[in-house]
This record gives structure tokens, C-alpha cells and sequence, in this order.
């Protein structure tokens, strides 16, 4: 099989934007950009540095790059899925040829000079580095940072994966910029996309605020569709050292080869099988897998917190009309991730999206904007979780990784014409 099938969503996704009808043209250039990801061992031996490293990896693998990891190897730390193995090579090599078939994710540095190098944590990892483009990658507990080389991005070596992984979905967003750039001369729309793939000297992006703790303790939880944005979720969630609970999954898909472009989750062996099923992971989070619809029956039994990964929107009505105390929606649109939060007693999530304006077909996506909504929604959980979260309004954020900086958040308004009837579109009507 080759990549075609693996990347037709990032595919549809670029030729939609782009106007572009030469599908190959689009898998060349998706397959073109040469990354390397560098580290100093004080970093690989570190969960962060590792769960960085790694996520920056297979996300950017998942959108068909060349990807080397010019790193020392250290034992891995804790179990970091869909890897395995004991040692953070061993764990590379492990998930390297079942991403995006046609290359591999490589130990070791190219022949050629890289389009990029990612230097991860301290910077003396990166002197004689030879890349076209260099940039510091940092982290703190709830935020990442890319910084054009030499300016140095701040890292900690810290126990929350969060700001790992936001660091690691800014630098696959700036890989992909590449394959952009190669389009645009053959583009039908490539006024508006110059600014949109233009590189970045600063990325910087905060899940939620700095001093928010880990909950390890997860009250029960459902989650809506075992789709991209719910796999990066328990990607995200996975990735919490002793992280207990259970929860619940439902979808009645089975995983497909063009699902290898976003579910983090997904390795090949699980093809077939219902999505459901890769949530099943060896950790003390225990996810029942119902490998069916989430039905009107079903609005009875709905856990308190609900974190819904479904596109369409009448399924989130239903949902809202279940009152759960809290939900979290996290979706994409072409290049913008969004997520929001809704709590019982404000505006819902029928609130936000009054309309239906599902469009028919498959749905275009990329690797890094799906990981990120999910990234969000896992935080918003967290937040929830720990009972840091004193707002109580309902709130959304929009925002493209390309460029965050202008991501827009404000609060969830009731809607009189709420097509829920939810509680506070109620008394707004009256
Ligand atoms: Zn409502």
C-alpha cells in the first residue's frame, strides 16, 4: 500500500485550501520536509524531554515528513503509548515504520542537510547542528515554546507531560509550514496561505494556567467518538504518571488506514478492529470500550463529565440535552483547532453551534491540529479535575498552531434559540 490511501485526509485537507487537483504533487511535497530532532542526554533522560521528542516525531511522521531522532538513548520513563519498549530508541523504533508508509522515523542524523533541526531543552545539544532552519523547543509544566536558533527556549524537567506535548504540536505544525511552501507555487488560493505557512521566529502557546495541578484521581468520565481529538485526549491522559479512574468510549467505527494520518493512538495491527478498541491501554485508567453509537437511551447513564470528540453536531445536541455537569467539546476546522467547555447550569454546547452545518464527505484533517484540540480538552479536564476551575462559565477557544498568538477565547453565551432547551438558554428566552 503506499502513503496515498495512509495521508487522504491531510491530502483532501491541502488540496481544499490550496486548490490543488494533483494529488501526487501533494504526497511528494507532504513527504519532502527532512526534520531532525536533537536532545543532550540530560533531556532524553527525562520524561518531558522524552515525551517531547517522541510526540514531535510520530506527529510530524503522521503528516508523511522524514523524521531522525540524533539523540542519546535513555531508559524510558514510564509507559508512553502507542510505544513500547524499555528504552527511548527502542520505544521509537518500536512505532517508526507504522505511521505513514514510504519512510521511517530514523535513529541517527540525514545525509543531507536537514530542512530543520529541533533542538529540545538545553542548547549546547546544538552547537554543530547543520539544518537550513534551527530552532530551541522548550516546555514548562503547561506550556511550550519554539524559539528560532540561538535565542534558547526555557525547558523544565518536570513531571507534567502537558507543555511537552504542546511544545511537541508547534513543532510538527512548523515542519508542516514546509510541505506548504513547496504547494504554493502551484496553488489556486496561495495569496492567503503566504502568511499562514510563513515561518515563525516565537511560538508560544499555554494550555492552562502555570500553578494548575495533576489530578491523578479521575472521577468517572464518557467519551463521545474514539475518533483523532479522543485519541490525543488519552494520549494526553495516558501520559500522567499513576493516573487512576475509569470512564467509558463509544463509537461503532472500526479503524482504517486513512484514520493513520491523526489517531495517535493507532498502529496498523489495530486495523480492522473497533476504534474503541485502542483505548483499552495497561494502566490504572481503565476505558470500557462500547464499540457502538452513543444513543438518546444511553442519556440516563451518562457520566457526570463528558469529553466529546464527534463532528456532528446534532449527536452534540443530544448530548447537551443529557445536562451533564460538565462537558468539553474538542473539534478542527481545516488549519484551526477549537475546544470548549460547558457546564450544567450555563451555556451549552447546542449554545455555541445552533446550527447544523455538517458538510457531507469525508472531513479534512492533519495530524497536529486534531492532537491539539484533544491536548486542550485533556487540560480543560485537568482543570476540571482539580477543581482549579472556579469560573464555572462556559468558555472557547479557536486558534490555529501555525500561529497562536492569535488564538481567540470568550466566554459561551446562552442562546434564546438554544436547540438543546438547555437551562440558560431557558432563562435567557424568558
Ligand atoms: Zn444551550
Amino acid at each position: 500500500m503506499n502513503s496515498g490511501e495512509q495521508l487522504s485526509r491531510t491530502i483532501l485537507l491541502l488540496a481544499t485550501d490550496l486548490g490543488i487537483g494533483n494529488n501526487d504533487a501533494i504526497v511528494r511535497a507532504l513527504h519532502q520536509p527532512t526534520v531532525v530532532l536533537v536532545a543532550d542526554t540530560e533531556v532524553t533522560s527525562s520524561f518531558a524531554g522524552q515525551v517531547a521528542l517522541t510526540t514531535t516525531a510520530m506527529l510530524a511522521r503522521r503528516s508523511g515528513h522524514q523524521v531522525f531522532v540524533d539523540a542519546p538513548d535513555a531508559p524510558l520513563i514510564g509507559f508512553q503509548p502507542p510505544m513500547s519498549g524499555s528504552s527511548l530508541h527502542e520505544a521509537i523504533l518500536s512505532v517508526a515504520d507504522k505511521m505513514i508508509n514510504g519512510d521511517t522515523i530514523a535513529i541517527g542524523c540525514p545525509l543531507l542537510v536537514p530542512d530543520i533541526a529541533f533542538v529540545f531543552g538545553n542548547g549546547t545539544a546544538g552547537v554543530g547542528v547543520r539544518a537550513k532552519r534551527i530552532i530551541s523547543v522548550g516546555w514548562s509544566n503547561w506550556s511550550g515554546t519554539l524559539n528560532n536558533w540561538p535565542i534558547q527556549s526555557p525547558w523544565e524537567d518536570c513531571t507534567n507531560p502537558f507543555g511537552a506535548m504542546t511544545a511537541a504540536a508547534l513543532a510538527a505544525a512548523e515542519v508542516f509550514k514546509i510541505s506548504g511552501q513547496i504547494l504554493l507555487p502551484i496553488s489556486n488560493g496561495a495569496a492567503g496561505f503566504r502568511d499562514v505557512f510563513a515561518p515563525s521566529n516565537n511560538l508560544h502557546f499555554r494550555l492552562a494556567p502555570e500553578d494548575t495541578p495533576l489530578c491523578i484521581n479521575v472521577q468517572p468520565f464518557d467519551i463521545i467518538s474514539a475518533g483523532a481529538v479522543s485519541n490525543a485526549f488519552l494520549y494526553a491522559l495516558a501520559r500522567i504518571d499513576g493516573i487512576t479512574g475509569a470512564g467509558r468510549v463509544f463509537d461503532s467505527d472500526r479503524s482504517d488506514h486513512p484514520n493513520r494520518n491523526r489517531n495517535v493512538l493507532l498502529l496498523p495491527d489495530a486495523i480492522p478492529h473497533p476504534k474503541v478498541d485502542t483505548f483499552v491501554l495497561p494502566i490504572d485508567l481503565n476505558i470500557e470500550p462500547i464499540p457502538r453509537h452513543f444513543e438518546e437511551a444511553d442519556l440516563r447513564s451518562m457520566a457526570n463529565h463528558v469529553i466529546v470528540g464527534v463532528d456532528d453536531v446534532p449527536a452534540r445536541w443530544m448530548l447537551a440535552r443529557g445536562k451533564p455537569y460538565w462537558m468539553a467539546v474538542g473539534a478542527t476546522s481545516h488549519f484551526s483547532a477549537m475546544s470548549s467547555v460547558h457546564y450544567g447550569h450555563a451555556a451549552c454546547a447546542a449554545c455555541l453551534h445552533p446550527k447544523d452545518e455538517d458538510a457531507d464527505g469525508p472531513t479534512p484533517t492533519v495530524a497536529f491540529v486534531s492532537f491539539f484540540a484533544g491536548l486542550q480538552v485533556a487540560a480543560d479536564f485537568m482543570l476540571e479535575m482539580s477543581g482549579s476551575d472556579i469560573s464555572l462559565v462556559s468558555r472557547q477557544i479557536y486558534w490555529t498552531p501555525f500561529h497562536p498568538k492569535t488564538a481567540v477565547r470568550s466566554q459561551v453565551y446562552p442562546t434564546p434559540k438554544c436547540p438543546a432547551g438547555c437551562n440558560a438558554s431557558q432563562i435567557k428566552r424568558a
